[in-house]
């Protein structure tokens, strides 16, 4: 597989470039990184390149083209590659085409991370804070200023790659806003749907990574509410029946109750009325005598 990342500085290209690397064992080849080596080796690329990239600008093309033309020579790219950060001008890129023609290889997908840009100052800003809290070096082109000029150089330079790419069918766009994972899934989504990756490779590469086992995890989880609702309304059930035998019980008592006090009442009046009757007939019976 091979692919481009396409995004202005902070929009995640290299967070998302490791996972793709991880996943499916290809390599990033991130001219940034390259770069910044042979600046720390003090190579004459690096030695050409340092004050430039101290300063925001773009190193020259030809530059770029050999290290990246010589990279993908190397066996480990055989199996495929994440450009990161480059091509980053349309030269860079009709370079790249015909550097491609000329390997026989094909590019899969182009990928764009679409940010908002007055996010990512402060996406730079975390990112600095967080290296700084761990003891990492710090890039001496991460500082906002530098950053307000790496945008600028990405909006002139690089964007117009937008249009180059779309105009050869290459072009897709995710919204690199969204949380890390969202973007990976995303990512993942459209290489399916392009045919870069095969559903077994996801299904498999899934099944090893996080957010697989997390829906795994998810699923038993989601199991133990039903097995708890279930128990639940089986105890209701049952305190149900309970309590509705015990009103009927009640019931039945109070029935019984007011039946047997009617009852009584019944007797009593008919005991008084006859003994009213019998006492009447009696005080005929003396009057008649
Ligand atoms: P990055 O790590 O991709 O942000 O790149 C850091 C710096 O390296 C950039 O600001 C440029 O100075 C230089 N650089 C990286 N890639 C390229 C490229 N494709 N073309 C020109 N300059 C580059």
């Amino acid at each position: 597989m091979r692919i481009i990342l396409l995004g202005p500085p902070g929009s995640g290209k290299g967070t998302q470039a490791q996972r793709l690397v991880q996943r499916y064992s290809i390599v990033q080849l991130s001219t940034g990184e390259m770069l910044r080596a042979a600046v720390a080796a003090g190579t004459p690329v690096g030695l050409k390149a340092k004050e430039i990239m101290a300063s925001g600008g773009l190193v020259p093309d030809e530059v770029v083209v050999g290290i990246i033309s010589d990279r993908i020579d190397q066996p480990d790219a055989k199996n495929g590659f994440i450009l990161d950060g480059f091509p980053r001008t349309v030269p860079q890129a009709e370079a790249l085409d015909e550097l491609l023609k000329h390997k026989h290889l094909k590019l899969d997908a182009v990928i764009e991370l679409r940010v908002n840009e007055s996010a990512l100052l402060n996406r730079v800003e975390t990112r600095v804070a967080q290296m700084r809290e761990r003891g990492e070096e710090v890039r001496i082109d991460d500082t906002p200023e530098v950053l307000t000029r790496r945008l600028a150089s990405y909006r002139n330079q690089t964007e117009p790659l937008i249009h180059y790419y779309s105009e050869r069918r290459k072009l897709s766009t995710i919204d690199g806003m969204m949380a890390i994972d969202e973007v990976t899934r995303a990512i993942h989504r459209l290489l399916l749907a392009l045919g870069a990756v095969e559903p077994k490779t996801h299904a498999r590469s899934a099944a090893k990574t996080g957010p697989a086992k997390t829906t795994a995890k998810k699923a038993k989880a989601a199991k133990k509410p039903v097995k708890t609702a279930k128990k639940a309304a089986k105890s209701a059930k049952k305190a149900t029946k309970k309590a509705v035998k015990g009103a009927k019980k009640a019931a039945r008592k109070t029935v019984k109750k007011a039946t047997k006090k009617a009852a009584k009442k019944t007797v009593k009046k008919a005991v008084k009325k006859g003994a009213k009757k019998a006492a009447k007939k009696v005080t005929k019976r003396r009057a008649k005598r």
